[in-house]
């Protein structure tokens, strides 16, 4: 079976705060073929979060039990919580033809990249500076202090890793950004 009939999985990373969840939003909301992956994590949900929808959120022993179990495609620990991608739930969307977006960071992306069949787009979203990033995270909110700074140590390692990834675009306007992803969607969904 050629690529073409598969569905596509279009991996998208970035620091946080460089905007990939309103990309991530704009791209389901512009194409109904795309279905985001809801990944399990142990972190606590914020405020605005809800199981099942943002994350499954589940404890440390549950998490462990599932890697015992090898019910990952990719999972990892971040801040200090475990995340991953449960096979699960990538199969529930492919199995209806849909394609899938993941918002993963750079361990993910790498170890998806081993399953050979899978016909992955792995996109890296730059913000246009380290400055800018920082004053993101501020304006969103949704951050201490303390988080702010680590998610900014974590800025320098994340852009070590982008040249594992196919493309790297930098989101210096939402809308230029959310165009390039869309033509790398349709020349591989065409080609
Ligand atoms: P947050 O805690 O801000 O929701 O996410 C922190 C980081 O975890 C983000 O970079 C996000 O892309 C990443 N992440 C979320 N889910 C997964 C997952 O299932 N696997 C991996 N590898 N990273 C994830």
């Amino acid at each position: 079976m050629s690529d073409r009939y598969k569905p596509l999985l279009l991996v998208l990373s970035s620091p946080s705060g460089a905007g990939k969840t309103t990309l991530s939003k704009k791209i389901q909301q512009s194409d109904n073929t795309f279905k985001i992956s809801v990944s399990h994590t142990t972190r606590q949900p914020r405020a605005n979060e809800v199981d099942g929808v943002d994350y499954y959120f589940i404890n440390k022993e549950k998490f462990e039990k599932l890697i015992s179990t090898n019910s990952f495609y990719e999972y990892c620990k971040i801040f200090g919580n475990y995340y991953g991608t449960s096979k699960s739930s990538v199969n529930q969307i492919t199995q209806k033809g849909l394609n899938v977006l993941f918002d993963i960071d750079w361990q993910g992306s790498k170890q998806l990249g081993k399953f050979k069949e899978l016909n992955l787009v792995r996109i890296f979203i730059l913000p246009p500076s380290k400055e800018e990033l920082e004053k993101r995270l501020i304006e969103r909110n949704q951050d201490d202090q303390e988080s702010i700074k680590k998610r900014l140590l974590a800025y320098s390692e994340d852009i070590k890793h982008t040249k594992e990834y196919d493309h790297v675009i930098v989101n210096d306007n939402v809308e230029d950004c959310f165009k390039k992803i869309k033509k790398i969607i349709s020349e591989r969904i065409r080609s």
